[in-house]
């Protein structure tokens, strides 16, 4: 049986995946998603690339993946942006989260099994019903500010992800913002007193009128649709500290329980040597790279070509090269389909192409599983180069292409939907094979009527029919 090895940051040890007992080949993952104050840009949709890697080779290894990614609606930037445009909170993030998955669409992400939003009613409720918890059992206190903090100095665990030395920090200050470094550990806020900037964004709870911070957003929104304890939980680098460091504390102050078993962060996309990020204004979002006239499976390549915990530069001769690729690749598929044309029967593909999801059970090691992708390639190519002697038979080339669409499985970089065939055309093809195999020249000649009114046109070579779009 497959067995999926992962780097856990939390162990800084590569591990084998292991189900809970009981759990058949059920993993849960939990993947931290957009704050929707603006366009994603691709730093991000670099660590969503990644997570959909991981869910799509645990799926093609057996395995039921339950995901969940929340949708970040309030917080300081969503707040601050609504402010600034003088409209409505719910106004200001609604088409950022449109967008979010019109790109995710174009990029191919699989979808979630549920995008829950910080701002819905239920979640609220639930990050209050957690605060209290955590305020009965004294792990938070209600500032002078009428804010509530979580005291950091009530969890021994507090540090353990990040690796923070808690000895020489002062852990008496508080932080009311989300987002602060190592340097400043301090009690982070929990729930956010309302203060005149927020105007109507608010919410009653039993310390007043105000609003969740984003750590406890994420915890309330994580175990209350996976449950107590989650078996992976992603996002990137920065957000080890102090955003996961902060949602282990706070689940497992209420719950007692492991929070999470495996936690995987990728490296950030860089420009020039800093971080893609909306503040260093060095970003591009997708939709200016379609502008320019690239696709999402061109960002897709670029983006999942390299190690989700490898440094990748961005630049636009990394999007030649995966246009470069993608050519090869669509190319090598096609001359595939001519070399098995009807051929139904496959001939088991060369072992060495389970190399592939060997390479990606080795903590995702796609430099590994292209090289065997693009290693066949060349060899498959060659042989169908070749005169009669060796040459790549039909029935291998439909063993490649079945090989091929597991790999497309994973990878989801085949050819646009528009131009792969779609099955009512390929079941044509296959009866038109049959009538002319039979020399009902009549028959053929109605069925190839039909395939052309579906849109694509069917040519006859010395190799079988030839499909392509009309
Ligand atoms: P945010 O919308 O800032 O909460 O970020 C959403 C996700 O994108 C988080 O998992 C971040 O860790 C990740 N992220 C942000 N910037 C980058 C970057 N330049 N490269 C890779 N991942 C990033
Ligand atoms: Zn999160």
């Amino acid at each position: 049986m497959a067995t999926v090895q992962i780097l856990n940051t939390l162990t800084k040890e590569l591990e084998l995946l292991k189900p809970r007992e009981d759990e058949g080949k059920k993993l849960s993952l939990y993947t931290c998603g957009p704050t929707v104050y603006a366009y994603a840009h691709i730093g991000n949709f670099r660590a969503y690339v990644f997570e959909d890697l991981l869910q799509r080779h645990l799926q093609e290894r057996g395995f039921t993946v339950r995901r969940v990614m929340n949708l970040t609606d309030v917080d300081d930037k969503t707040i601050r942006g609504a402010h600034a445009a003088g409209i409505a909170l719910g106004d200001f993030t609604r088409p950022f989260k449109e967008a979010f998955f019109e790109d995710s669409k174009a990029l191919r992400l699989l979808p979630a099994e549920a995008y829950p939003e910080a701002t819905d009613a239920a979640q609220i409720a639930r990050m209050i019903a957690m605060i209290g918890t955590l305020m009965e059992k004294g792990h938070a206190y209600l500032a002078e500010d009428g804010s509530v903090y979580f005291r950091i100095a009530s969890f021994p665990g507090y540090g353990k992800l990040a690796r923070v030395d808690l000895e020489n920090q002062r852990s008496s200050q508080r932080v009311a913002s989300d987002e602060y470094d190592k340097e400043a550990v301090a009690d982070f806020a929990l729930w956010k007193a309302w203060v005149p900037e927020d105007g109507a964004v608010g919410w009653e709870s039993p310390w007043g009128r105000g609003r969740p911070g984003w750590h406890i957003e994420c915890s309330a929104m994580a175990t209350g649709l996976l449950g107590e304890t989650i078996d992976i939980h992603c996002g990137g680098v920065d957000n080890i500290f102090p955003h996961h460091e902060a949602e282990i504390a706070q689940c497992e102050c209420v719950g007692a329980k492991p929070f999470v078993r495996y936690w995987m962060h990728c490296a950030h996309l860089m420009v020039e040597g800093s971080k893609m990020a909306k503040s260093a204004g060095n970003f591009f979002t997708l939709r200016d790279l379609l502008d320019k006239g690239w696709t999402g499976r061109e960002v897709r390549y670029a983006l999942i070509s390299v190690h989700y915990r490898g440094a990748l530069n961005f630049t636009m001769e990394g999007l030649g090269a995966a246009r470069t690729a993608l050519g090869r690749l669509d190319a090598w598929r096609e001359r595939l389909h001519e070399t098995a044309g009807s051929e139904t029967a496959a001939e088991t593909s060369d072992p060495a192409t389970e190399g592939f999801f060997a390479a990606l059970d080795d903590d995702l090691n796609i430099s590994s599983a292209l090289a065997v992708l693009f290693e066949t390639l060349r060899e498959s190519n060659r042989r169908m180069d070749l005169g009669d002697e060796g040459k790549l038979s039909p029935a291998q080339a439909r063993g490649l292409l079945n090989w091929l669409a597991r790999v497309d499985g994973v990878l989801a970089l085949e050819p646009e939907a528009s131009q792969s065939i779609p099955p009512e055309v390929e079941e044509l093809v296959a009866a038109r094979a049959a009538a002319r195999a039979a020399k009902e020249w009549k028959k053929s000649d109605e069925i190839r009527d039909q395939i052309a009114a579906l849109g694509w046109l069917v040519k006859d070579t010395k190799d079988g029919q030839r499909i392509s779009k009309n």
